[in-house]
């Protein structure tokens, strides 16, 4: 099982992305937004590093994406 090279939290606990080479955590490694470059600690389930607010402005687009074959609903 992978585990981060810092700190050894494994998969199973923490999202794990390759930081030059290296396996870390999320919370080892230094991520910046790919849309933005905050500098964050979040990511999507793929690993990439997204901001909250980045997170949420793709979630929105993915809905109004799906919106034509009226999938999801609406949890507001
Ligand atoms: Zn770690
Ligand atoms: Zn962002």
């Amino acid at each position: 099982m992978p585990e981060c090279a810092a700190c050894g939290v494994g998969s199973n606990r923490a999202v794990l992305v390759d930081a030059d080479g290296e396996t870390l955590c999320t919370s080892c490694a230094d991520g910046y937004c790919d849309r933005c470059g905050t500098e964050t600690e979040h990511t999507t389930i793929a690993g990439d590093f997204l901001c909250e607010r980045c997170q949420r402005a793709r979630r929105d687009q993915e809905m109004s994406r799906d919106a034509g074959q009226g999938a999801l609903g609406d949890f507001v």
